[in-house]
């Protein structure tokens, strides 16, 4: 169900990307995606949490081999980016020789999948390009090329499908941006 303002915390949000519009985005990347990596088998890092209920429509609108990890690192607090890309966690596979592509909720200042690129550039793979469902190009602070982009969108502060404010919104089906009222 959608509401057209959600309140969270101190916040007060409105509608601005529905489910429906989401998933046409999402259908758009797939196939985007299953064209460009044919014969590939590429691996997906989805990051966490932000990025798992794209990382879960995403896969499912994917035609072609693929495999799945996820990955946990450190990078947001409250409405403002910490600027600490700390440790990849959770990354069992062996990446070398594989073609990886990041899947991330969001591209803000673009620091956290900067040093994730960094990190695993390290690990010897085939290839690794980005996929992010949003990105704001206005925030952007760090030589990051996103192959991949769903949606470009002002440097507005959104939640829900997967993105979060203090903790919560996670759930909403809906992407809201925060107004100002
Ligand atoms: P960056 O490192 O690009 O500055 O920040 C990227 C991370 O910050 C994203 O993975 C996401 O978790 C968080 N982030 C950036 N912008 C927003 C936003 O508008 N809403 C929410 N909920 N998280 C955001
Ligand atoms: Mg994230």
């Amino acid at each position: 169900m959608s509401q057209h303002h959600v309140k969270i915390h101190d916040k007060t949000f409105q509608i601005y990307i529905s489910e429906r519009q989401i998933l046409q985005t999402v259908e758009v990347l797939a196939a985007r995606i299953s064209h460009d990596y044919k014969h590939k088998r590429p691996l997906f890092l989805a990051v966490l949490n932000g990025a798992f209920m794209f990382a879960s429509d995403l896969l499912k609108e994917v035609s072609i081999n693929c495999e799945i990890s996820f990955v946990k690192l450190s990078s947001y607090e409250d409405m403002g980016s910490t600027g600490h890309v700390t440790e990849v966690i959770g990354l069992k596979e062996d990446i070398s020789q594989r073609h990886v592509i990041i899947l991330e909720d969001i591209v803000d200042s673009g620091r956290t999948l900067y040093g994730l690129q960094n990190t695993l550039a390290d690990m010897y793979p085939a290839s690794v390009e980005i996929a992010a469902l949003l990105v704001k190009p206005d925030a952007l602070q760090h030589p990051l090329q996103v192959k991949y982009t769903g949606r470009s969108i002002p440097n507005d502060f959104v939640v829900g499908y997967g993105l979060d404010y203090n903790g919560l919104g996670r759930n909403l089906r809906d992407l809201y941006k925060v107004t100002d009222l």
